[in-house]
C-alpha cells in the first residue's frame, strides 16, 4: 500500500499547525496536541536568552520529527507524533455513512476507509466542529445531532442503535439548509441549517465539555461556556499567539578558554549561565546570576578559578552591570534589535547576527546630475538601510484562542501543565533593514493632519484584536511601505509572495521608527544573498521608487483610494487586495492598518504623505 504523504514542515508546527491547530492534509483533518504529548527528554536545546526572558521559560523545544506518514495515533493511544485526528467524525463520500473515528481504528500511513458500501472509499471530515471562548476544541455529537427534533416533533432519544448518515435535499438548493444527518435506526433527521447560529449547540450541550480532542473526559476543565459551531478551518477556530526575535548575539572571539570549557561540558549549567550571559546583550539579570555561578563546587573541579571567569565575565562587560532586572517585554526584544540593526556589531565568524550598513551617500554620488533632487529627497527621507546578511529568528508558540483572540485568557501549548520552555522553531534568513530618517519623520507627524487616520483609529479602538498596536500615524506609515516593498520585490524577484516576512519597529517614545524585511527557511541555513542583494543602494533606491510609483494607482481606484475604512474590522483606509495586501504568512499584523494615503497624499490633499514630495520629484 502506497504511503500517505503527511508532511509538516518544521516552521509550521509554529502556525498555522502549533499546538491546538487543525490542518488538512489532502481529505484528511488533524489537531496538533498539546506539549506534554511529545516524547522528548533532555533539557530544552533551542536558546533565545531574551526570548526567553521576556517569555519567561527557560529554552525552547522544536516538534519531534517522525514518520510523518503515521500519525495520528496510529499506534494505539497517542502514536509517535504529536497530531490526532479530528474531527473524528467522519463519513463516505459515495454511501453517505457517518463514523466516529478513533486510535484504536488507524491503520499506520492510512486513510480511513468506508466499510459500508463495499467500495473501500476514502472518508472524510466533518465541516462542523465546536469551540468556546476558554479555548476548547469538540467534535458535534452528530449522532445525537441527528436526533434532536427541530420543529417540535417528538425526539428519537430513546433509539438504542443510531446508524448515522450525512445526507442531502437536493430540492432544497446548495445551502446549509440542503444537509442533513439522518438515523436509519428510528427514521430521526435534522437539517444543518441552525448550526452556524449562535448557541446553536445549547441543546447538545447545556456547557462545554471542557477538552481538547485528544482528552479523555477525566481530564475536562470546568467551563460554563456554550460552545458554538464553527467550520474547522476557520480563522475564529484557532487564533495562535506567536512571540519571535531575532538573535542579535554578535559571536566571540574563538580562543576564549571559558568557552572551550562550555563546548566541553555543554550541559552543566552554570556554564550555560554564563554563555547565556555573555551572549545578552543587556545583561540585566547578571548580577541574579553571577552569585550562584561562581559559588557553584563544580567550577574548581573542572580546574576553573573563580577569578578567571570573573575576568571572562568582566571582560564581556557582564560583571560592570549593574542594571537591576526589569519587567521584560515585547517592546524590549524590538528595542534591543533595533539598536543592533541600526549599529551593527563588527562581524564575527560565529555570530548568529551578521550585518553591515548599505552605502547610501557613496552610491548617491555617483547619480548623474538630473536624479540628484529626487536623490536629495531620498536621503532625506530614508536614515538607513542595513543589510542583514545573516539572520537566525527564534518563533515560540505562547499559547492559543478559540473564538476571540484574547490575550489574558491564552491557553497555554502544555494546556497548563508546568513546563520551563515552550515550543519554537529557529530559522535562518537575511533581510533588509529600513530605518526612517527622524527628523523628517517628526516634521511629517507635525504636519499631517489627524484626521487622515480618524476612522482606522476609531475602528482599532473597538476591536477586539487585542494582539494589534495602536493605530498611529508612524506605524501605519511603516507598516504600508513594508507591504508594498513586499510586494515589489516579489514581483521584482520572483520571490513567491509568501516568502518575505515583515517586523516593524515603531515607537514614538524612544524613537524606532523601521522595518525589516527578512526571508526565512526552517530546516536549512537559507540565506541564499537573494534578498541582500535587493538592499545594496542602485538596487534598494529603484525598488523604492518603483514600489511607490505602483502604489499611486490601484486596480480598484477611484473606489480603495477614496475608503475612509475597509477590510476585516474596518482596519485598513486606502489598501486592498489589489495594491497593499500581502499573503497572510508574510504579515506580522493580520493585514490590517495599512493605508496608501499616509505615504502618497490623498486626493484633496496630495501634499500630506510622507513620501509626496519624492513621487513628485520622480515624476517631474
Ligand atoms: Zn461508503
Ligand atoms: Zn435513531
Ligand atoms: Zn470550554
Ligand atoms: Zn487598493
Ligand atoms: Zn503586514
Amino acid at each position: 500500500m502506497k504511503k500517505v504523504d503527511r508532511t509538516v514542515r518544521r516552521a509550521q508546527t509554529i502556525t498555522p499547525f502549533g499546538v491546538g491547530g487543525v490542518y488538512d492534509f489532502g481529505s484528511e483533518s488533524f489537531v496538533a496536541m498539546d506539549t506534554t504529548k511529545w516524547r522528548c527528554r533532555e533539557e530544552p536545546d533551542l536558546r533565545l536568552p531574551r526570548l526567553e526572558r521576556v517569555l519567561g521559560v527557560e529554552g525552547f523545544r522544536a516538534a519531534p520529527i517522525a514518520d510523518n506518514s503515521k500519525f495520528p495515533g496510529a499506534t494505539r493511544g497517542g502514536g509517535s507524533t504529536p497530531y490526532y485526528r479530528f474531527p473524528a467524525w467522519l463519513f463516505c463520500p459515495t454511501c453517505r455513512a457517518m463514523y466516529k473515528w478513533g486510535p484504536f481504528k488507524e491503520t499506520e500511513g492510512a486513510v480511513p476507509s468506508c466499510s459500508n458500501c463495499g467500495k473501500r472509499h476514502k472518508l472524510v471530515p466533518m465541516r462542523f466542529v465546536a469551540v468556546c471562548g476558554h479555548g476548547h476544541l469538540t467534535d458535534i455529537p452528530w449522532d445525537f445531532w441527528a436526533h434532536l427534533s427541530p420543529n417540535g416533533k417528538p425526539e428519537h432519544r430513546d433509539c438504542k442503535n443510531k446508524r448515522v448518515y450525512f445526507k442531502s435535499w437536493p430540492d432544497r438548493g446548495a445551502g446549509l439548509q440542503s444537509l442533513y444527518v439522518e438515523c436509519r435506526n428510528c427514521g430521526a433527521q435534522h437539517d444543518l441549517e441552525q448550526i452556524p447560529k449562535k448557541d446553536s449547540l445549547r441543546r447538545v450541550w447545556k456547557h462545554c465539555p471542557g477538552t481538547q480532542p485528544w482528552q479523555k473526559n477525566d481530564l475536562a476543565a470546568p467551563c460554563d461556556r456554550i460552545p458554538q459551531a464553527v467550520q474547522r478551518g476557520a480563522s475564529n477556530a484557532y487564533f495562535p499567539v506567536v512571540e519571535s526575535a531575532i538573535d542579535i548575539r554578535a559571536g566571540f572571539e574563538e580562543d576564549e578558554s571559558l568557552f572551550d570549557l562550555i563546548r566541553a561540558h555543554p550541559g552543566w549549567t552554570p556554564l550555560l549561565k554564563i554563555k547565556a550571559l555573555v551572549d545578552a546583550p543587556d545583561n540585566k539579570f547578571a548580577k541574579t546570576f553571577i552569585d550562584p555561578i561562581v559559588r557553584d563546587e563544580h567550577l574548581e573541579s573542572l580546574g576553573v578559578t573563580v577569578e578567571h571567569v570573573w575576568d571572562c565575565l568582566h571582560d564581556s562587560g557582564v560583571a560592570d552591570a549593574e542594571v537591576p532586572p526589569v519587567d521584560s517585554c515585547d517592546d524590549e526584544l524590538l528595542n534591543d534589535e533595533w539598536s543592533s540593526f541600526l549599529s551593527p556589531p563588527e562581524i564575527m565568524p560565529n555570530a548568529e547576527f551578521m550585518a553591515d550598513i548599505a552605502p547610501l551617500d557613496a552610491f548617491g554620488e555617483h547619480l548623474p546630475e538630473k536624479e540628484q533632487p529626487v536623490w536629495k529627497e531620498f536621503r532625506r527621507l530614508i536614515g538607513q538601510v542595513t543589510l542583514a546578511r545573516r539572520l537566525r529568528i527564534v518563533r515560540a508558540l505562547k499559547g492559543f484562542n478559540r473564538l476571540e483572540p484574547n490575550r489574558e485568557m491564552l491557553v497555554s501549548p502544555s494546556l497548563g501543565a508546568t513546563t520551563n520552555w515552550l515550543p519554537a522553531v529557529e530559522i535562518y534568513g537575511e533581510g533588509i533593514f529600513v530605518a526612517l530618517d527622524p527628523r523628517a519623520l517628526e516634521t511629517w507627524e507635525k504636519r499631517v493632519p489627524n484626521k487622515v487616520l480618524a476612522a482606522m483609529r476609531h475602528a482599532r479602538e473597538k476591536t477586539t484584536l487585542d494582539f494589534l498596536p495602536e493605530a498611529t500615524n508612524r506605524f501605519v506609515l511603516l507598516h504600508t511601505l513594508a507591504h508594498l516593498l513586499i510586494r515589489q520585490l516579489c514581483f521584482e524577484c520572483g520571490y513567491s509572495s509568501s516568502s518575505i516576512s515583515e517586523r516593524i519597529y515603531s515607537d514614538e517614545e524612544t524613537g524606532m521608527a523601521g522595518l525589516l524585511l527578512y526571508t526565512a527557511s526552517s530546516d536549512s541555513e537559507g540565506a541564499l544573498g537573494g534578498l541582500v542583494r535587493q538592499g545594496i543602494p542602485e538596487n534598494f533606491y529603484g525598488t523604492l521608487k518603483t514600489a511607490l510609483f505602483r502604489a499611486a494607482w490601484c486596480s480598484s481606484d477611484p473606489i480603495c483610494s477614496e475608503m475612509e475604512k475597509q477590510g476585516s474590522y474596518g482596519l485598513n483606509k486606502s489598501a486592498c487586495h489589489a495594491c497593499t495586501l500581502v499573503a497572510e504568512t508574510s504579515c506580522d499584523h493580520a493585514n490590517c492598518l495599512l493605508d496608501r494615503s499616509v505615504l502618497l497624499g490623498t486626493k484633496n490633499t496630495p501634499g500630506v504623505g510622507f513620501f509626496s514630495n519624492f513621487v513628485a520629484l520622480m515624476e517631474a
